[in-house]
């Protein structure tokens, strides 16, 4: 039986894209291959590749000021190639550190020039999001994470700031509608929201390129990236075309306002169900609370595993916490059913009956 899948990601994707995938593996487009041993440079592949390029920007409602490219290495690697594609020795970047992973592309930011912090949210162990910015005016850019999959917040309004924005937007990217434009560089590991993991997407305003005066290794430079149309050297193949594909799904089922309205009718049934009841409780400001990853506790600790028992026994995966922060934790991305988050809402009324 198919589990009810909460995974934080790698994570949930429509069934038709998996069997649209798994067919691909023994025979691509009929042609008598599998899109495991078709070359990069093929027609057949540079049409997936290009198609899915567009496929982001039709979806983003991004003119051709923007080049949209297939990289590799993660949204982790994105700390680093970010600040080393967009940040001199001397300048300053300015960083909001609201969680897990904004911390790691602080560090990573600092190897290469200044960092200001706009905003922190540590004070309170990062559950909420801060209203209040400073941004120096002579930043390179602001970088902050618009969906903490860690601890369970989520901007729902776009920072301030007169200097480049740049986004990392792993767990909410094609979840909900936005200014897109308003931004200059936009990345995100495809494994949430956007496909398999492999391929990361990164959306790049070509005008805040080629200002730095480093020396940029040619792999990490997006510039040579944008002139070879992403295919410097073998892409993640497979992985770009289950994104084709989830890009494909989230076009055909209405695009990202139907995506919004989908994670909102999911998140408002979880929430009003957790607030209802006595045996848990959520992590994080109910203003800031995540579409996406909704974070919470049982009441009583020692209830924590019982109820994860529970998940477990009824086909649920996925209800833990993030392994250094502990708790339980739902992760609710673009295709995962109502139904699903129903199921787990009556258990966890069940639960309430009996321990609440
Ligand atoms: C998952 C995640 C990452 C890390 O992504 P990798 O592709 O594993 O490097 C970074 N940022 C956010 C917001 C994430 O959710």
């Amino acid at each position: 039986m198919k589990m009810y899948n909460f995974n934080s990601g790698p994570a949930i994707l429509p069934a038709e894209v998996l069997q649209q995938a798994a067919e691909a593996v023994i025979d691509f487009n009929h042609i008598g291959l599998s899109i495991l041993e078709i070359g990069h440079r093929t027609e057949w592949f540079v049409n997936v590749l290009e198609e899915a390029r567009s496929l982001v920007k039709e979806l983003m409602q991004l003119d051709d000021s923007y080049e949209v490219l297939y990289l590799q290495g993660g949204a982790t690697q994105q700390f680093m190639q970010v600040p080393m594609n967009l940040l001199d020795e001397k300048a300053t970047a300015a960083y909001c550190d609201n969680g897990i992973w904004g911390a790691k592309a602080i560090k990573e930011a600092k190897l290469f020039g200044n960092v200001h912090i706009a905003c922190s949210s540590k004070d309170r162990e990062h559950t909420y999001i801060p209203r209040e910015l400073s941004v120096p005016q002579d930043s390179a850019y602001l970088h902050y994470t618009t969906n903490n999959t860690v601890e369970g917040t989520q901007w729902n309004f776009i920072p301030e700031a007169n200097v480049p924005l740049v986004a990392d937007m792993s767990s909410d990217i094609f979840s909900r509608e936005m200014p897109f434009s308003k931004y200059s560089l936009i990345y995100a590991g495809a494994q949430k929201n956007a496909g398999a993991a492999g391929a990361t997407i990164v959306v790049v305003k070509k005008d805040i390129l080629g200002k730095v005066s480093r020396a940029i290794p040619s792999i990490l430079n997006y510039s040579n990236h944008i002139e070879a149309k992403s295919l410097m050297n073998t892409p993640s193949v497979f992985a770009v075309y289950v994104s084709l594909l989830t890009l494909r799904w989230i076009k055909k089922e209405g695009g990202l306002p139907e995506m919004e309205r989908r994670a909102q009718e999911r998140a408002d049934l979880f929430y009003d169900t957790l607030d209802s009841l006595d045996a848990f409780m959520g992590k994080v400001d109910k203003r800031d609370r995540s579409l996406m990853n909704a974070t919470f506790t049982t009441q009583n600790p020692e209830h924590e595993k019982l109820f994860l028992d529970i998940c477990k026994n009824n086909g649920m995966v996925g209800v833990k916490g993030y392994r250094t922060v502990g708790g339980l934790r739902v992760s609710m991305y673009n295709s995962l059913p109502l139904s699903s988050v129903q199921v787990l809402c009556d258990l966890m009324k069940d639960f309430n009956e009996k321990h609440g």
